[in-house]
């Protein structure tokens, strides 16, 4: 996975294309990740889900869906682009690079 918890990514298609926002869960079985702010679902919270106890807010309730790896790219923020990511060895380590302007990403 070239992309990490806490980078900033820019959506690069569907409804929220050119949208900015952290990366806060990673689902790498899944290939994908979620966007704070990016990709926001409703869905109604019905009492019958929580099996009978009653939910602490009921009605409308947003979360942010999962997007697919191949529909974000990392922002290198001395371009402040979104960029493809570069891969420099070091000696000890492998960091990841903006291919753009070669500043390191981590
Ligand atoms: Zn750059």
């Amino acid at each position: 996975m070239k992309i990490r918890k806490g980078d900033t990514v820019e959506l690069i298609s569907g409804n929220d294309a050119g949208r900015r926002g952290q990366v806060i869960q990673l689902i790498s079985q899944r290939q994908r990740v979620v966007v704070e702010g990016a990709n926001v679902r409703k869905k109604h919270q019905k009492q019958q889900e929580t099996g009978g106890q009653r939910p602490l807010s009921a009605g409308m309730i947003e979360f942010e869906a999962p997007v697919h790896l191949s529909n974000v790219m990392i922002v290198c923020a001395k371009c402040d682009a979104s960029v493809r990511i570069g891969i420099k060895k070091d000696k000890a380590k492998t960091v990841r690079i903006c291919k753009k302007c070669g500043e390191s990403l981590d």
